[in-house]
């Protein structure tokens, strides 16, 4: 498989390059689910796409979203054929890696305001600290507002982070494994450090002043943390990486990479044969459970509705739906790192940068353990479709045998008797504050989704 930028010479790069400078934007203002979601429905509703809550008949060509909670999104373009006859869908998550506020976060010691943190998803914990942390998310007030809480993205913002042990002082820290150097209950976040005013000789006075500011700026009390969901992230916009400007660096693209992407690919699509259907997902980093999660029967719950409003509703029709439906699972996949090769899985079987979209035809761990095997017959489809219309694609193991491994969503819908296989984009540093991907495979994930979308049957 040549490389895909050979498509892009000369004047025909400007439409890759302009496709992520687009990303870049959403990437860099949905560092969170629900951030995600939000920046997801005003593009579709700029596409023309309504809430399925509120429209009362369901007809072809209609488009619709069906927003879970704030925290993950359907999206439906109705096709021409029944649904009995399937739809074609994608599906990546929203949710990323990264450190939760615990429900009493706040506690002062020696003289410093800190928050105390649980982290979400795998990470390996020594690269989240000694840099500039936001704070973003809500808390929730019992005279039922919902206060939103973004710190430290705006130049003129204070930034949070997490102490690092000096190297000075490392003498211990530095024989540890990488997995204890820095362990998960020292995740905590500087908050502040200047003491309330106080004629009396009274405790806690840093954390006085720091209640007086959340009180002062947010109108929130101590108590109002029980009932929020607070993200410590890395502070700080999506860049363009490489002197050539090839490659995208930034926060979260685990996936918010294949989420934009597809969500590109559904916004474009018009009056399809097949319906097209999106699913952003939350949770995935922790399992994909709870009721924002792909285990959820919010799928089949929302598919139930728009059913009903197409006046064809039973359970045999969903049952058929799902039976008849086709699925890429849109997630990242591992690039091959020049730094890291005796990972990687030998004779091309591994993702490298520039070659285009991934398929991974299984994931899982230790002999595939955990994973969707996707079928050949299905496998087939998609290669004519893509090779159909000049798409550029490759395909991958997630690193040599034994080596690791890891899981999306993919599993999930095969359970409920969707066809489905993994198609999503390499990148480098998955998990880490700052991955990177290729802008070339970023544009070619998004015209392999789209293709998907349209042609697939
Ligand atoms: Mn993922
Ligand atoms: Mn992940």
């Amino acid at each position: 498989m040549e490389t895909a930028w050979k498509k892009y010479e000369g004047k025909k790069l400007k439409p890759v390059m302009d496709f992520n400078a687009d990303y870049i934007e959403y990437l860099s203002n949905s560092k969170t689910e629900r951030e995600s979601v939000t920046n997801a429905i005003a593009l579709a509703k700029n596409a023309g796409f309504k809430d399925l809550n509120e429209v009362k008949k369901v007809k072809a060509g209609d488009k619709l979203y069906f927003n879970n909670r704030g925290k993950s999104l359907l999206m439906f373009v109705v096709g021409k054929k029944d649904l009995e006859e399937g739809m074609n869908i994608l599906g990546a998550h929203i949710d990323s890696p990264r450190i939760d506020l615990k429900q009493h976060p706040l506690y002062e010691d020696a003289g410093l305001v800190l928050l105390d943190t649980h982290y979400y998803g795998g990470i390996k914990k020594y690269q989240w600290v000694a840099q500039p942390m936001a704070l973003h998310g809500v808390v929730c007030k019992k005279d039922g507002t919902t206060v939103e809480i973004v710190i430290g993205e705006k130049d003129d913002d204070p930034v949070l982070g997490i102490s690092d042990l000096l190297i000075h002082l490392s003498a211990d820290q530095m024989q540890k494994s990488g997995a204890k150097v820095v362990e998960g209950e020292d995740l905590n976040v500087m908050f502040g450090s200047i003491p309330a005013a106080s004629k009396k000789d009274e405790k806690n006075l840093v954390k006085k002043n720091i209640l007086n500011i959340l009180k002062e700026k947010y109108d929130i009390e101590e108590d109002d943390f029980i009932s929020a969901e607070l993200e410590i992230v890395p502070a700080g916009k999506a860049r363009d990486y490489g002197l050539d400007r090839s490659m995208v660096i930034g926060y979260g693209h685990d996936d918010r990479i294949c989420a934009y992407t597809s969500l590109r690919a559904a916004l474009e699509i018009e009056k399809p044969e097949r319906t097209a259907c999106l699913i952003l997902s939350d949770k995935e980093e922790v399992g994909s459970n709870g009721n924002t999660g792909m285990h959820s029967r919010a799928f089949e719950n929302a598919l139930a509705d728009l059913l009903d409003k197409m006046g064809k509703y039973s359970e045999l029709t969903i049952r058929h739906c799902l039976r008849n439906s086709m699925m890429l699972s849109s997630d990242v996949s591992a690039a091959f790192d020049p730094n890291y090769p005796s990972v990687s899985s030998p004779n091309n079987n591994n993702a490298y940068f520039g070659k285009g979209i991934v398929l991974n035809k299984y994931t899982g761990s230790r002999g595939k353990s955990g994973s969707n095997d996707a079928n050949p017959e299905f496998i087939a489809k998609i290669r004519k479709v893509w090779d159909d219309n000049d798409i550029s694609f490759q395909t991958s193991e997630l690193g040599k045998v034994d080596q690791g491994g890891g899981g999306t969503i993919a599993y999930i819908l095969a359970n409920m008797d969707v066809d489905v296989i993994d198609a999503g984009i390499a990148v480098q540093n998955m998990h880490a504050c700052y991955e990177v991907a290729s802008k070339v495979d970023i544009y070619e994930a998004y015209r392999a989704y789209k293709a998907f979308l349209e042609n697939i049957k």
